[in-house]
């Protein structure tokens, strides 16, 4: 039977609840006769392994983990450590250590979720974000001179290279040809950013022309804003820069409804590497070890990790188990307005893939 080897990296705050109930529901798909089976690796990776070690992750981390199928992850953040170095210590580094250039971000209304557009049907919000994930603004390019005195100088540089705009083009050019409405939103701002983000609209319409059955338009990513509010049906797969995607990616999760329940997934589209598949949620210390996150996010983080790897049909399974689970209001969590808790979730996830 075929064995997929999957790295477990629960991370910081909710993250260390959430993973486990991942793998909790990954394990009753495999028991529920799934046809596959998975082996799991953890990794106490984060907050409490810099404390011990002076880094969020050993040097030769990104070794352990390239023998694997994929990596599901929590989230890095604690309060104690600064963001930017939980963030680029660990999360970032397995990002651009594996060239994980596509960041996919799907977003739906889930059955029985009270989402705040009181004009919006469910069936009018189905989208699917893709995020540059390797370079733009969150390139690390930059630095500090005269720390600390009054002429402190301080630059982020957004690093735009066309082959980093061409491949993330193509992916979401792609990805937006297997949906059914075949239609691509390109997310700029090249009016105000008249270099790279100029450039990054030039490829667009080059990378276009490979793609005559996807219809596509431009918008300037403040207009997208105003319109994923107020025509959310107009849209359908967006290409973004990393930290327009960002940006927008966190709206549309308040959008679906929570926060929560919004899943990603760091690709390496040319498989040299595992992918990384993650809630969208940070580590939320308000909740963490009170057993009330939201494991949603992360069980759909599961199934496009599922989808990922070829199990289209248990991917399928999946997505099915936990709509059936959103619909039933007694199984919210405290983000959704209900009272059920981490466990009570997981559990009924798993009595659903068993049936
Ligand atoms: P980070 O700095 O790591 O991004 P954060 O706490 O600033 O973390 P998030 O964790 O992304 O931000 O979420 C903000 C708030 O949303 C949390 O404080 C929490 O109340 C709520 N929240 C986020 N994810 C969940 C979840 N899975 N279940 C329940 N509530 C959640």
């Amino acid at each position: 039977m075929k064995t997929y080897r999957i790295a477990c990296i629960p991370g910081d705050g909710i993250g260390k609840e959430v993973v486990p109930a991942g793998e909790t529901v990954l394990r009753a798909l495999s028991d529920a006769g799934a046809g596959f089976r998975f082996e799991f690796s953890s990794f106490d990776w984060g907050g409490d392994y810099y404390r011990l070690h002076g880094v969020m992750m050993p040097d030769d981390g990104l070794d352990a983990l390239r023998p694997m199928d994929a990596i599901l992850f929590g989230s890095a953040g604690d309060p104690d450590i600064p963001d930017h170095v939980t963030l680029w210590g660990l999360r970032l580094k397995i990002c651009q250590g594996f060239d994980q250039y596509a960041n996919v971000r799907p977003t739906r209304i889930l059955p029985g979720i009270d989402a705040p557009l009181k004009r919006c049907t469910p069936a009018q919000l189905d989208w699917v974000i893709v995020r540059e994930n390797s370079e733009g603004e969150y390139s690390g390019v930059g630095g500090r001179v005269h720390q600390g005195h009054p002429i402190e100088v301080a630059t982020d540089v957004s690093m735009m290279t066309r082959a980093g705009v061409e491949r993330i083009m193509r992916f979401a050019f792609r990805l937006a040809r297997e949906r059914p409405r075949k239609q691509l939103t390109v997310v700029t701002k090249s009016n105000a950013q008249r270099h790279a983000m100029v450039m990054w609209d030039e490829i667009a319409v080059q990378v276009s022309g490979e793609f005559p059955d996807v219809k596509w338009d431009k918008e300037l990513v403040d207009a997208c804003t105003a319109r994923m509010v107020n025509r959310p049906a107009s849209l359908d797969t967006l290409v973004a820069t990393n930290l327009h995607a960002d940006i927008l990616s966190d709206l549309a999760a308040a959008l679906a409804g929570s926060l929560g329940i919004a899943p990603t997934g760091n690709i390496d589209p040319e498989r040299r590497y595992p992918s990384m598949f993650e809630p969208i949620h940070g580590s939320a210390f308000d909740i963490m070890g009170k057993g009330l996150a939201n494991p949603v996010g992360t069980f759909w983080s599961c199934v496009m990790l599922l989808d990922h790897l070829g199990e289209r049909e248990a991917a399928a399974r999946l997505m099915r188990a936990i709509e059936s689970v959103t619909a039933d209001a007694s199984l919210h969590t405290r983000d959704l307005g209900g009272t059920a808790a981490t466990a009570a979730v997981t559990e009924a996830v798993c009595r659903r893939l068993q049936s």
